[in-house]
């Protein structure tokens, strides 16, 4: 389906919960603004309606759609084909539909990158460690991966997970360390590339690590959260003088690429940045 002209196409988010996502406001920002009809709209599926749900993707009117939690891996089982990196990344953030056929993409991992570029920081030579053991912290191995990093470490809370991480993403050379503070401690001092790829951490008085710790980071330290907001995190590292980056250019990122995908037009990225950054803080 062409998207030129077009006054009825759907594109949605499908996930278990979805109320609290700032896509629809990003992603209707870009239609609006290439002269599109504002169509992206929540789709929230419980496990037991996933299948239903894709089975409804393949309208004539549908481009496609985004996956989120806890769907980004039993999606795969409903769709025509996924592509090489989302089967590396072990997720589906982003389905695109062409004539019937549904094709599974990731678009995290572009975005992850994407983002560490807007910090304009040289990236070359950085050691990195990042926090958690995910679908996100995968992404992220596989993104730093891709831009030449050599030095990537995983700690997570629960350390089979970590060592599950590092077999499904063998030959990558994942080097793994607890997540006890004594782990963390001695591994930072040689850290440039933090990078909080936990669920913790949302709140205000949470964090992923103890704070304390960030005085061993090295001066030209940068501090990543995924989380799309202010954390204590970032602000403790900011109080130390370190570069810091929220996950808000990575969401906006992973949502351009997926809008090109879906409508085979360039992404108005600044319109789209705008309306995410009005509805961050329309949220917090
Ligand atoms: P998963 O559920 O796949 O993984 C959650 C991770 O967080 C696990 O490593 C888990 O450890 C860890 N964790 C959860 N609670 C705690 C805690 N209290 N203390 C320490 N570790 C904890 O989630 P995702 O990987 O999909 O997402 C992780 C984060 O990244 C979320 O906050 C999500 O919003 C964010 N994200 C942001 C994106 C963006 O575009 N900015 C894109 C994708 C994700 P364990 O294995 O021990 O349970």
């Amino acid at each position: 389906m062409s998207v030129a002209g077009s006054t009825s196409l759907r594109l949605g988010l499908i996930g278990d919960p979805v109320a609290h996502s700032i896509s629809p406001a990003l992603q209707n920002a870009g239609l609006v603004a290439l002269g599109l009809p504002p169509s992206y709209t929540l789709w929230p599926t419980p496990s037991a309606e996933l299948e239903e749900r894709i089975a409804s993707l393949r309208a004539p009117d549908v481009l496609g759609a985004n996956v989120t939690v806890p769907h980004k891996l039993a999606v795969m089982a409903y769709l025509d084909e996924v592509t090489p990196l989302a089967q590396q990344a072990g997720a589906v953030n982003t389905i695109v539909h062409r004539g019937g056929h549904l094709v599974g993409d990731n678009t995290d991992v572009p975005g992850f990158v994407a983002g560490l570029l807007v910090t304009g920081l040289d990236m070359a030579n950085r050691a990195a460690l990042i926090l958690g053991a995910g679908g996100a912290a995968r992404a992220v191995a596989l993104a730093l991966s891709e831009m030449g990093l050599e030095q990537i470490t995983i700690a997570n809370r629960t350390p089979e997970r970590a060592q599950a991480l590092r077999d499904a993403l063998a030959p990558l050379s994942l080097r793994l360390i607890p997540s006890d503070p004594q782990a963390l401690g001695a591994a930072l001092p040689q850290i440039t590339l933090l990078v909080n790829a936990t669920a913790a951490g949302w709140l205000p008085g949470e964090a992923p690590l103890p704070l304390a710790l960030l005085d061993l980071l090295p001066a030209d330290g940068l501090v990543v959260d995924l989380t799309y907001r202010d954390t204590d995190l970032l602000a403790a590292a900011r109080e130390r003088r370190l570069a810091t980056l929220d996950g808000l250019p990575m969401l906006i990122h992973q949502g351009a690429r997926a809008f090109e995908l879906w409508t085979g037009r360039r992404a108005p990225v600044a319109v789209m940045r705008e309306a995410a950054l009005a509805a961050r803080a329309a949220r917090t």
